[in-house]
């Protein structure tokens, strides 16, 4: 059984090493329908690195896949499309993922980012901002 329709419209394998778990992360308890699993294993078309646009065969959900680069490849990254024409912009991609990364954090603390002149918020528990901690 494939889970498309319990997860959110945006998510993120967090053992992927997408977003750094040298320290905690505290959204990923929060937010379990953003960092879950995705169980589904049969796409149209097959997995494969580099390839952004997938169907899941069992329940027709249409999505985006960031694919690790592995031999046996998994999505690390996912966008739920609304149907199989839909293609994103780089904008909303990278929307998604500050998106993501702020949820992983539950958002930010009241301390400045470390980086010199940035006056974003530091994500909890880091030393700086979403636009300073890089992800993928
Ligand atoms: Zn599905
Ligand atoms: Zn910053």
């Amino acid at each position: 059984m494939c889970n498309c329709k319990q997860l959110a419209e945006t998510v993120v394998d967090l053992n992927a090493g997408l977003i750094s778990q040298a320290l905690p992360l505290y959204g990923q308890d929060l937010f379990p329908r953003f960092f879950g699993e995705i169980e589904a294993e049969d796409f149209e078309p097959q997995l494969s690195y580099g390839d952004l646009y997938y169907c899941c065969k069992e329940c027709g959900q249409a999505w985006y896949f960031e694919c690790s680069p592995d031999e046996t490849t998994s999505p690390v990254f996912a966008i739920k499309r609304y149907d199989v024409e839909q293609r994103l912009s780089k904008d909303k991609v990278n929307a998604k993922k500050e998106f993501i990364t702020l949820l992983a954090h539950n958002g930010f603390s009241d301390k400045k980012c470390s980086h010199i002149e940035c006056d974003n918020y530091q994500l909890n528990g880091k030393k700086m901002c979403h636009k300073h901690l890089s992800m993928l």
